[in-house]
């Protein structure tokens, strides 16, 4: 039968390849996608890691998270990316179905190199959005167009979305995606980070909970861990479990 290239690929995003993924999590099927992105003419790729079976149904827990090498790859500090990752990753196959939607635009979408820049300013003493302002970009470039059409690829009819980011519910809901309700993935700061997460709380409207100052806090082993999260397992011999598995 012939389709229409616009009916296969809404938006340029195109369903490439699929395997089975064995995670420190579960077992999760990583889907991956090319964009075609609009500016630039390149093509990046991005993953939906699918737990279990979410074709056509409602109310899927999705966590819709931008690429961070920095935390993710290189166990940096400032950010809490990669534990909010795995948070999500537990929480889904705890709950026996969703999907970590993963697209590629490091530095909330501003890029690598920007992204060091933007660091430097802060170790000046700007705050995150102060010094993407001083490099000319904006605070937040991250744009979901390829996660609404990966939700359509799998006839997601609406979403549970994993975030502490309203802008991302108001992203997602102005391309169409159909967000049933919001839970939260609350990382508690270290003391590298507790600056960039109170900027987020008080200039970017992430709906985070407010660490004092003073409150003891240290690194992952000091991290709040969600009563769901908890149950998943993602405690801290999880995370040593997972550090061990590489
Ligand atoms: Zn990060």
């Amino acid at each position: 039968m012939h389709v229409p290239p616009r009916v296969i690929r809404p938006h340029d995003t195109v369903w490439m390849a699929a395997a089975d993924l064995p995670t420190a999590h579960g077992a999760f099927e990583a889907n991956v996608f090319h964009h075609v992105d609009p500016a630039s003419g390149s093509v990046k790729e991005h993953v939906a890691l699918v737990f279990g079976d979410i074709r056509g149904r409602a109310k899927v827990p999705v966590r819709v998270h931008s690429e961070c090498i920095t935390s993710e790859v290189f166990g940096s500090l400032k950010c809490d990316c990669k534990q909010q990752f795995d948070a999500a990753m537990a929480e889904i196959a705890q709950r026996g179905f969703g999907a970590v939607l993963y697209l590629r635009q490091e530095g909330r979408g501003i890029g690598l190199a920007n992204k060091m820049r933007a660091y430097e300013l802060q170790a000046m003493g700007h705050d995150t959005v102060d010094a993407n302002r001083l490099l000319g970009l904006p605070d937040d470039a991250r744009e979901y167009g390829v996660a609404r059409d990966m939700l359509a690829h799998f006839g997601v009819a609406s979403v549970v979305l994993l975030t502490n980011n309203p802008e991302k519910i108001r992203g997602l809901e102005a391309l169409g995606v159909v967000v049933a309700s919001r839970e939260p993935v609350h990382i508690a700061p270290n003391k590298f980070s507790r600056g960039y997460l109170e900027t987020k709380r008080l200039r970017m409207a992430h709906q985070l909970p407010h660490h004092p100052a003073n409150e003891a806090t240290a690194g992952l082993e000091g991290a709040e861990r969600p009563a769901r999260a908890a149950r998943a397992g993602l405690a801290r011999g999880h995370v040593k479990r997972l550090a061990g598995a590489e």
